[in-house]
C-alpha cells in the first residue's frame, strides 16, 4: 500500500498532512532512512518520530477512565476520545469503546476497533463478568447480596429480571459488585432498588482483565497474550 494511504488510513492526518510528515523526515524505515508519501510500503516497517505504527486493525486499548468524561463521540462536553492521541479518533476502522461507563464513573474502560471483539465481550450471552467498586450514601441494609444473587430482582421500567449478581460487602457503605450483563446505569439502579444510592462507582475488571497500574486518564495497548485472559 502507498505510504500515504497507509497513514491516512490509521489517521496520522490528511494525505496532505502525511505527505507534510513525510517532507520533514519523521517518517522513516527501520534503519531510520526517510521514506515518501508514494513509497510503496509493508505496515511493519514504517515508523513515525522512530515509533512503530498502531496495528492496521484489531487494536484493544486499555483506558483508566476518570470521572467527568462520557464515552460518546458526539458529547458537547468532554469525552474519553480527548485523553487519546488525535489520530484514534480519525482512524479507519473506528475505534469504539466496548459498552459504556456513566459520565461520574471511572476505572477501566476497554477501546476496539474489532467488531467481532466488541461482539464478544457485550453480547447479552457472552456473560464477562463485569467488577465494580461503589461507595453508597447509606449503610448496606444486608440483604443486598442475596436479592442481587437471586436472579429475580426486576428494575424499574423493566420486564426481564436481571441475572444474578454477586456481591462482597466490603465495609458498611463500599460494596464490589460483579455484574454479568451491562444494563442502563444497572448498579446505581440496583442500589437504588434496594433504597440506596451510588456516590462513587469504579470499574475495576472486565473478564480477566483488571486495570493496573493506570494512573486516571492514562492508556495503554493490550498485547495479544493479555487478550487471552480477558475471556
Ligand atoms: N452501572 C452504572 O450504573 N454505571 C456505570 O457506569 C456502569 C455500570
Amino acid at each position: 500500500m502507498k505510504l500515504v494511504r497507509l497513514l491516512a488510513n490509521l489517521g496520522y492526518g490528511s494525505r496532505r498532512q502525511v505527505a507534510a510528515l513525510c517532507r520533514e523526515g519523521r517518517v522513516t524505515d527501520a534503519d531510520g532512512a526517510p521514506l515518501y508519501a508514494d513509497d510503496v510500503v509493508a505496515h511493519a516497517a514504517v515508523r513515525v518520530d522512530g515509533a512503530p505504527l498502531d496495528p492496521a486493525h484489531g487494536m484493544l486499548l486499555m483506558l483508566h477512565k476518570p470521572t467527568g468524561y462520557t464515552c460518546s463521540m458526539r458529547d458537547p462536553g468532554r469525552v474519553v476520545y480527548d485523553l487519546l492521541p488525535p489520530r484514534f479518533r480519525l482512524r479507519s476502522p473506528q475505534l469504539s469503546t466496548v459498552g459504556r461507563l456513566d459520565r461520574d464513573t471511572s476505572g477501566l474502560l476497554l477501546l476496539t476497533d474489532d467488531g467481532a471483539l466488541l461482539h464478544r465481550i457485550i453480547a447479552p450471552k457472552s456473560d464477562l463478568p463485569k467488577v465494580y467498586e461503589a461507595e453508597l450514601a447509606e449503610p448496606l441494609r444486608g440483604d443486598e447480596a442475596a436479592l442481587f444473587a437471586s436472579g429475580t430482582l426486576v428494575l424499574e421500567s423493566e420486564r426481564t429480571p436481571l441475572k444474578p449478581a454477586k456481591l462482597e460487602p466490603l465495609d458498611d457503605r463500599r460494596a464490589r459488585l460483579a455484574l454479568a450483563e451491562g444494563r442502563y446505569h444497572q448498579v446505581r439502579r440496583m442500589f437504588a432498588a434496594t433504597g440506596n444510592r451510588v456516590v462513587r462507582l469504579h470499574r475495576s475488571r472486565v473478564g480477566g482483565l483488571a486495570l493496573d497500574a493506570l494512573a486516571e486518564g492514562e492508556w495503554r495497548q493490550v498485547g495479544a497474550a493479555e487478550r487471552e485472559r480477558l475471556f
